[in-house]
């Protein structure tokens, strides 16, 4: 999983506000604000299940999304804080990747990928999102210690010591403020 951005936690912190390296303010820019918006955000991705070069031929809902994510969010939120996944949120999940269906292609290297055939683009995501969470390590998802950051991250090291959802900016901000 190391490299590759978890759609599940861009998701999640789709509503938080970011500062990254060499900005001053943390800024909110938010993905919701029209369909090109969204497809942007999704885009800078570069996802690897994520092709949106027809983006054109699929049904986008907004609100529809919006809602996902408020779900992914609690999905995330209860993996950290309580252990477990809420079967509320589970199955509000399960039910928007119903609406998509993928096929498998071999690829040249003899590795098979998973394209989108159809479906709308809620339950594109959807179905990303439940095999990513299927398939990642759910106890290396955490909460970024810096209290004004609060960014969900997914700790890839070794011994799971991560404590920041970057080393820069976070980790480097954090000491600096204890120096001073
Ligand atoms: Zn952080």
């Amino acid at each position: 999983m190391n490299n590759v951005p978890l759609l599940v936690l861009e998701l999640a912190n789709s509503g938080k506000s970011k500062r990254p390296s060499g900005i001053r303010e943390a800024y909110f820019s938010d993905p919701f604000e029209n369909r090109e918006t969204f497809l942007e955000f999704l885009k800078q991705l570069k996802h690897p299940n994520l092709n949106l070069n027809d983006s054109d031929s699929l049904t986008i809902n907004l609100d529809e999304i919006k809602l996902l994510c408020e779900t992914v969010e609690q999905i995330v939120f209860q993996l950290i804080s309580k252990k477990e996944f809420s079967l509320n949120a589970i199955t509000n999940l399960n039910e928007s990747a119903k609406d998509c269906c993928w096929a498998h292609q071999l690829s040249q290297d003899g590795t098979y990928s998973d394209l989108f055939q159809s479906g709308t683009l809620a339950g594109i995501i959807a179905s990303i999102c439940v095999m990513e969470l299927a398939k990642c390590d759910v106890t290396r998802i955490k909460t970024c210690n810096r209290i004004a950051c609060g960014l969900y991250f997914y700790d890839t090291t070794r011994n799971r010591s991560a404590r920041w959802h970057d080393e820069n900016p976070c980790g480097w901000r954090t000491r600096s403020e204890r120096r001073k």
